[in-house]
């Protein structure tokens, strides 16, 4: 068994970035010699961009696999799944009128190329579904569709989710009403020239996200009242068929009741335009260390790491372990899902059964000390973690107030993460992991229907 290595280690490997307060929180507290940081470091930096199906992709099981058995985890595996797998390839864009001027754009996730040499329309301007639901189909037929949705930057990171609808329904959207191509405004809330890319529902035309300072360019061009603005856009990418990834898996045996699980996940893909730092390699930062404070102490219920396969671009890889780990699923305690950032940890909810509040009740104290809050919440969870079978699932919130600057987007590097800021989540992980891996503990069943 390898022992975490002493503190100056990680000091000398991974020098911890200026913590930068944020108003209004209380301290963090000091987490000495956590390795989290390091772990998601080395899969960012040393794999890098690992879009399911990729070369990245594949270095990246065999990177989780090592590193599990390095750390002291039984039963290491890569269970194989199969993805679909889709190519960047170039993206151009430029108006051409009344000005002419290049813009930064992105290929959004699972759009198909536009016709070799690109095309070119008019732009025809909206800031949501709904408004262009309400424009007649002749406004958009054989035009650019241009979905200019801000998203507004808080602690929560909920306005994402308010926001998302662009990037995962607007080429379809337009494509109903006969639009040639849908760009958006990137869906992220840093002004720096980085277009976030994403997955969106596939669609018959090819879609694209513009950097924010470009998109507000052609914000300004519809709006300046010179004439039509047209824009000549350009794509490659293409679905370039199946291709095998895994999910990887290690476990760390219960002393009293093996044959009972709590399982920590997050998700090994990444997307392919930054080194996926933040999302997910943080996440899987988090599972190792608490894996591997596990294997130094072990506990009396299995503890069972799952980083999950293609998150970003599909869930094969959610939808595989939950099919083929179906008869565990009753034996599951609980699932908990690390996929939100790097940010320090701000309250933890749960769902479950009945019985899941009294379940959970030892843990409010010791929260509540940390100041941080503790709720029942039917859509606790996450994107992988959601296809189990009705297991009941937990989440930290994190402070997602600078989350949305860097992710999906060419500046989810390493860097961004703050030692201090990870180790608080590792600490609640932590406290959630021992307490659910005590025998008794009984959380019920997840009643609700799976979160699509
Ligand atoms: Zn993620």
């Amino acid at each position: 068994m390898r022992r975490i290595a002493p503190l100056f280690l990680f000091l000398t490997a991974c020098p911890p970035a200026a913590v930068q307060r944020i108003g209004g929180l209380p301290e963090v507290p000091p987490v000495p010699g956590s390795p989290a940081r390091d772990f998601a470091c080395q899969l960012a930096d040393q794999v890098g961009p690992r879009l399911a199906g990729s070369p990245g992709d594949a270095k990246a099981v065999a990177w989780a696999v090592e590193k599990m058995k390095e750390l002291g985890l039984s039963n290491v595996r890569a269970e194989p799944v199969k993805v679909l797998r889709w190519e960047r390839g170039e993206a151009a864009a430029e108006i051409t009128a009344p000005f002419h001027r290049k813009l930064l754009v992105a290929a959004l996730g699972s759009s198909e190329s536009t016709p070799a040499g690109g095309l070119e329309a008019e732009v025809v301007r909206v800031s949501s579904l709904d408004e262009l639901r309400a424009l007649p189909d002749e406004r958009v037929k054989g035009r650019i569709v241009f979905f200019d949705k801000v998203m507004e930057r808080t602690i929560s990171g909920e306005g994402y989710g308010k926001t998302v609808d662009v990037r995962s329904r607007g080429a379809l959207e337009a494509e109903k009403k006969g639009a040639v191509a849908s760009l958006i405004r990137s869906v992220g809330t840093s002004e720096a020239r980085f277009p976030h890319t994403g997955n969106m529902r596939k669609a018959g035309i090819p879609a694209a996200a513009l950097a924010i300072p470009d998109a507000e360019v052609l914000r300004r061009a519809v709006q300046s009242n010179q004439g039509p603005v047209r824009l000549r856009f350009s794509t490659t990418s293409r679905f370039a068929g199946e291709a095998e990834s895994a999910n990887v898996i290690g476990e760390v045996p219960g002393t009293a009741k093996p044959d009972e699980l709590v399982v920590l996940g997050a998700h090994l893909d990444s997307w392919d335009l930054g080194d996926g730092a933040l999302d997910d390699a943080a996440g899987v930062g988090v599972v190792l260390e608490l894996a591997s404070r596990a294997v130094e102490r072990p506990l009396p219920r299995t503890v069972r790491v799952v980083l999950w396969a293609n998150e970003e671009n599909g869930l094969k890889g959610a939808a595989a372990y939950a099919a083929q780990h179906v008869a565990e699923a009753p034996k599951t305690v609980a699932a908990l899902e690390v996929d939100s950032g790097a940010g320090r940890a701000l309250a933890v909810q749960y769902n479950g059964g009945p019985q899941a509040e009294a379940a959970m009740q030892p843990l409010a104290a010791p929260l509540a000390k940390l100041s941080l809050g503790l709720a029942a919440d039917s859509e606790a969870g996450g994107a992988d973690s959601g296809e189990l079978d009705g297991v009941p699932l937990l989440h930290i919130s994190q402070d997602n107030s600078r989350y949305f600057d860097v992710h999906h987007t060419a500046d989810d590097t390493c860097d961004k993460i703050v030692e201090e800021e990870l180790a608080h989540v590792v600490g609640v992980g932590w406290l959630l992991t021992q307490h659910l891996a005590q025998p008794g503990v009984d959380l019920g069943r997840r009643p609700l229907p799976k979160k699509p």
